[in-house]
């Protein structure tokens, strides 16, 4: 407990040196149509590149970032980092046009009373188009004030953006709530896909969430997709869409212009 609580404030006093240093980057993680295998758009996923530790996982540092008020700021340079990027590739490859940015949005943010005013001074400054920036929640952020969460939606959607629910199955979501909510997408947690293909229970709990979605009239993403296995009852299953090592495999030989990172 001793040595946790003293790399946890280690992390702390280097994460702001870091932000200030420009040690955070963007890996973009493809998501794919599973029927046809084309390329539909990307997640932005935060990384920090630490001197002295290497790579430091999201996971380790979002829920200091969040403690400490740095995820605003964080927060705010990677909506515009990677709005800045997506327009890049789409003013060097007009088939990119077509491609939607995925940007996971902490519920710090999302409690932010400007967060519409900031999505749009990215969007405009950045001049990506409303339609290709979709923003990730998690159900259990939803959770926590489900009427201004509600407002809130509604308002981003209103520029014109789409909405994922992201890590879904794991935040006990009311269903009756559910359908309340203006989401555009559902993404299986991988904790489901991964184990899909080891019983039919598995498969049916995949199957039944993506009945789900199609009922509420929600497009579903399937995440942590590693084996073909997966990706060919997925496609029975009418999942549509898709991401994970599997595809970034995939997609790795493919010319310059789907770089994974910046
Ligand atoms: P997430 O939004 O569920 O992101 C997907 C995570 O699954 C990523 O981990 C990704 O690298 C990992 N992943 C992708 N494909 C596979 C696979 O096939 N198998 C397995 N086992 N894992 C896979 P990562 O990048 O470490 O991010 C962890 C979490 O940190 C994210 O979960 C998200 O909640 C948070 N996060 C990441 N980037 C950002 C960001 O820019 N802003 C905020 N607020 N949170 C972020
Ligand atoms: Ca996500
Ligand atoms: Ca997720």
């Amino acid at each position: 407990m001793h040595d946790r609580a003293l790399t946890q404030m280690q992390l702390e006093t280097d994460m702001r040196q870091g932000f200030e240093r420009g040690e955070f980057c963007l890996y973009y993680q493809p998501i794919f149509t599973i029927e046809t295998n084309n390329l539909a758009g990307f997640e932005a996923l935060i990384r920090w590149n630490h001197p002295t530790r290497g790579m430091v996982s999201p996971d380790q540092f979002i829920p200091i970032a969040e403690e400490n008020g740095l995820i605003l700021p964080l927060g705010r340079w990677i909506l515009f980092e990677s709005c800045r990027q997506m327009r890049e590739w789409q003013d060097k490859n007009s088939a990119a046009a077509s491609l939607k940015l995925s940007v996971n949005l902490s519920c710090k943010q999302f409690s932010q009373p400007d967060l519409v005013e900031q999505v749009t001074a990215a969007l405009i400054s950045t001049r990506l188009a409303a339609h290709c920036l979709k923003l990730e929640i998690t159900e259990s952020h939803l959770m926590e004030n489900s009427v201004l969460s509600v407002k809130m939606m509604d308002r981003l959607r209103e520029l014109g953006v789409e909405l994922s629910l992201d890590d879904f199955g794991t935040g006990y979501s009311s269903l009756s709530y559910l359908h309340r909510l203006p989401v555009n997408y559902l993404k299986i947690d991988r904790s489901f896909v991964s184990r899909m293909t080891e019983s039919t229970e598995n498969g049916e709990i995949v199957n039944t969430i993506i009945r789900l979605a199609q009922s509420l009239k929600m497009k579903v993403i399937a995440e942590g997709i590693e084996t073909s296995e997966q990706i060919e009852q997925l496609k029975q299953l009418n999942c549509e869409y898709g991401q994970g090592y599997f595809s970034q495999n995939r997609w790795k030989p493919k010319p310059q212009k789907y770089l994974l990172t910046k």
